[in-house]
């Protein structure tokens, strides 16, 4: 990140610097990925969806039967406090809990004290074009692990999973891929849920596709599709379904909302973002970008 020596890590408890930002060789969120995270927006100084966020953390934690280090209403100030100390309005947080220090053993109840940090940064994922032109994905052959082997509503530490597919996209020349679960139904991207939109209907692969529940996913969903007139579904998708779709876009905390115009070099629709997926884009804009009240 562009650290200029001056940019303020939450660590515990404590503001530190990022060379005092250091977690032990020790600790099992290196030696196994033991933890869990998350990624959140601010904008224009507003958490964007903290008590969600803040839920999903929780709720990660509880699966991993990992003890929050600090309650909810510590983490939302460790976070405001840090945007704060780093001067930053428009940001990009990482909240991670890892399991803390222990022997080398897997055992998790040998790391008596978990470790919270909280980074923010500004970033920006994909080029400006991108949102404009529509960005190129693969398909991943890398499937996504079946939910009956690690629930992928865990946020964990743990992303080898998609970083395979991740590699795939890259050795493919492209940002993004597709990730097929076991029996080839389409479940999301590496760091991003995928919709498609049919004759006007805004469709998603289920809870049971194997997919984070991600906080953007249900703003869709839940606000954005229904203010503009758009039903919603959840249904299971092939990829016959997402290559014959008239629009497919992905949405996630640092992408947003990001139409595809190619998917393994087929395009999709007129192969440019579709008029869905421009309102959606427009109405996420507006409203992160109004003064209503944090939700
Ligand atoms: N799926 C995966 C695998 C993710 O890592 C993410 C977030 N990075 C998402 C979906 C999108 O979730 P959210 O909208 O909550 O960021």
């Amino acid at each position: 990140m562009g650290d200029n020596g001056s940019t303020k890590i939450w660590l515990n408890g404590e503001l530190v610097g990022t060379d005092e930002a250091r977690i032990s060789v020790f600790d099992h969120a290196v030696l196994y990925g033991d933890g869990c995270f998350e990624g959140i927006r601010a904008y224009g100084g507003r958490v964007f969806k903290l008590a969600s966020h803040l839920d999903r953390m929780y709720a990660s934690a509880k699966k991993l039967r990992l003890t929050p280090p600090f309650p909810k209403d510590e983490i939302d100030r460790a976070i405001r406090t840090t945007l704060s100390a780093n001067g930053l309005t428009d940001a990009y947080i990482r909240l991670v809990f890892t399991r803390g220090v222990g022997t080398l053993g897997l055992h998790p109840f040998r790391c008596p004290k978990p470790t919270a940090f909280v980074i923010t940064d500004s970033i920006e994922l994909y080029p400006p074009e991108l949102y404009e032109n529509g960005m190129d994905v693969i398909v991943a052959r890398q499937r996504r692990i079946p939910i009956e082997s690690l629930d992928p509503s865990i946020k964990s530490l743990n992303y080898l999973n998609n970083i395979l597919a991740k590699i795939e996209a890259i050795d493919a020349d492209v940002l993004e891929a597709i990730m097929l679960n076991v029996d080839g139904q389409v479940s999301e991207c590496t760091g991003d849920n995928i919709f498609l939109v049919s004759d006007g209907v805004v469709i998603t692969p289920p809870a049971c596709a194997g997919i984070l529940h991600g906080v953007t996913r249900r703003f869709v969903m839940e606000e954005l599709a229904p203010a503009l007139g758009h039903a919603v579904e959840e249904r299971s998708l092939t990829v016959d379904d997402v290559l014959g779709a008239d629009e497919v876009f992905l949405t996630g905390t640092a992408a947003e909302i990001i139409g595809v115009k190619r998917i393994d070099g087929h395009a999709i629709g007129c192969g440019a973002v579709g008029p869905v997926t421009r309102a959606l884009t427009a109405e996420f804009r507006r409203r992160v970008s109004s003064n209503a009240p944090e939700d």
